[in-house]
């Protein structure tokens, strides 16, 4: 078997910088691919060829930064640091700088060990072993050797790959149109391939050894991640009736994505990103481990949840990023999982509609105060999702998602399947100038407001009413405020003098005949009152018009 030279790997990607052509490029690389004889060269290269020593949720990595390969580059030419830098603002590139620095070395050496792919990849693979003490001397000293051994070709390369940057503009999608190229297979299987393994190398050896049906074959895995499912923006609630008949309807959490496999004796979990973020979450490994069947994969959302309601974003994703001392961090920002789907159970890959998946799911988990199933109600009303939707709004979740109960978990894909309705346009300030008592427990409380907004003569136009986003307790405040305001009343209907401003959140401004703005506002919802504004400084018609016409262009974004 002939295995691959680092210099041919250099020289490769040294003729593909001197083509612009997108298409010209794949078929460069589908050529180059095909003529690899031994698969782990193969497996190298197609990574090699992104910038990538590892995919990207394998936790190895080779932690070289530029102030490395300066040490590194030292040793191995004993040009001083300071030298390296001057050269790099002429070169304006790492890569190139230590192409330089080799070529004047190498013209005073006589024998080199040639450079394979496979040397390369033992040493990064030492290297990404090593920690602790000493380790930063060893990884330069090793990283100096492989420099000792280059061309100057390979040292830009070389250099290029250890900081993940080889500046050719192969991405993803020239990888995987090139292996289908090379092997004859449709791109669409070999994406696919790809959002369950996560791994092009990986992809790439299925397709040269096994072909489509190889490809086919593959299987999700325990313990690697998958691609996750994403949501498209609905265009609204009627849509998703019309397109899925009945529609599963859950809270859009807000918090972040994550993805635990369990299994053969572990837990593992992976963010949005597919980044392995288990060591962060050690409170829930061992809650899974608690209530969950093993053998499973599941999706879902982790919260930071205080007194009940979600803490600001920002919150779990220090969660998320804090690799030391996590103990500290677990009372400060408590976190909760809310399970809603499951990809893998029993040892198979569960490809089902999701009505079924939501049983199964149901039957693995027994919910505790850290892990449990998210509400889903399945319906083909309105009413339901609307009221589901200001649920989770008062609860200070973003929204809800929409689901087709008869759809496959389709990995890394944004389709019609899951539709997400947040309220996505700016607040608005109007002006209350009405209200109404409330019904029942409510009664001595006024519970709705109606609202308006100015001309430009400053003349009030109604544009609707707002009865959700209130606590008891607010509405209570607010009725004590508006009492004193109030101008008439006719039986539950009052009008007040206008004087205060609520700041309101909505769904969507629609064109209606009811009110004399000939606006109304879908699903507006309480955010505060703005003491600080007056009438004359609330929103205007004009404002609002153009709010109404900026939702044509930016609804699919
Ligand atoms: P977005 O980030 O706006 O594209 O919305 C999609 C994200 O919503 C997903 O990646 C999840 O992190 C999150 N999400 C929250 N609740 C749910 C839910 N019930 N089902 C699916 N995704 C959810």
């Amino acid at each position: 078997m002939v295995m691959l030279t680092f210099r041919e790997f250099s020289e490769f990607c040294n003729s593909l910088e001197k083509i612009s052509s997108t298409l010209e490029i794949t078929a460069k690389i589908a050529g180059f691919l095909r003529k690899i004889e031994d698969d782990s060269d193969l497996y190298d290269v197609v990574l090699f060829l992104m910038g990538k020593v590892y995919p990207s949720w394998d936790e190895r990595e080779l932690g070289i930064g530029i102030g490395l390969v300066y040490e590194a580059l030292k040793i191995a030419t004993g040009v001083e640091r300071k030298k390296i830098e001057e050269l790099l603002r002429e070169t304006g590139d790492l890569g190139k700088t230590a192409e330089v620095l080799i070529r004047k070395k190498r013209q005073l050496t006589l024998f080199q060990e040639e450079l394979t792919i496979r040397k390369v990849r033992e040493v990064f693979d030492t290297i990404s072993s090593l920690s602790g003490e000493g380790s930063q001397k060893r990884k330069i000293k090793l990283l100096a050797d492989l420099y000792v051994s280059a061309s100057p070709i390979e040292a830009r390369y070389l250099t290029r790959l250890v900081l993940g940057e080889m500046r050719l503009g192969v991405g993803e999608g020239i990888i995987r149109d090139a292996i289908a190229k090379a092997w004859g297979i449709d791109s669409e299987l070999v994406e696919r391939a790809y959002m369950i393994t996560n791994d092009f190398g990986k992809v790439a050896v299925v397709a040269k050894r096994e072909g489509k049906a190889g490809l086919e074959k593959l299987k999700i895995k325990l313990h690697i991640p998958v691609k996750m499912m994403l949501a498209q923006v609905a265009e609204g609630i009627e849509q998703a009736i019309r397109e899925m008949k009945r529609v599963a309807v859950e809270w859009k959490f807000d918090g972040t994505r994550v993805q635990i496999h369990w299994g053969e004796g572990k837990v593992t979990i992976y963010s949005r990103r597919l980044e392995n973020v288990t060591k962060a979450l050690p409170e829930i490994v061992e809650e899974v481990k608690k209530v969950v069947k093993e053998g499973v994969i599941l999706d879902g959302e982790a919260v930071a949840i205080k007194d009940g309601r979600p803490m600001p974003f920002q919150h779990i994703l220090r969660r998320f990023r804090r690799k030391h001392e996590v103990g500290k961090m677990l009372e400060k920002i408590p976190i909760k999982v809310y399970l809603f789907d499951v990809l893998y159970a029993n040892g198979e890959t569960i490809d089902l509609p999701l009505k079924e998946r939501r049983t199964i799911l149901e039957s693995l988990v027994k919910e505790s105060d850290r892990i449990t199933i998210a509400e889903q109600i399945v319906t083909n009303k309105e009413e339901d999702i609307e009221e589901m939707y200001n649920q989770a709004l008062n609860a200070g979740h973003e929204g809800v998602m929409m689901k087709n109960p008869e759809s496959p978990y389709i990995p890394g894909k944004r389709g019609k399947n899951w539709l997400k309705l947040k309220p996505v346009m700016e607040n608005l300030d109007l002006v209350v100038v009405g209200g109404e008592w409330g019904e029942g427990k409510r009664s001595h409380l006024i519970s709705s407001f109606e609202l308006a907004c100015l001309d430009e003569y400053g003349r009030l136009l109604r544009v609707g009413k707002v009865a959700t986003g209130f606590t008891d307790e607010q509405l209570e405040e607010l009725t004590e405020l508006f009492k004193p305001l109030i101008e008439y009343q006719e039986g539950k209907v009052v009008k007040f003098k206008p004087y205060y401003v609520f700041e309101v959140a909505y769904q969507e401004i629609q064109k209606s005949p009811k009110y004399e703005s000939g606006f109304a506002l879908r699903f507006p919802r309480f955010v505060r009152l703005r003491e600080d504004k007056s009438v004359e400084e609330a929103d205007t018609i004009e404002r609002i018009a153009k709010l109404y016409e900026s939702q044509f262009k930016s609804k699919r974004s």
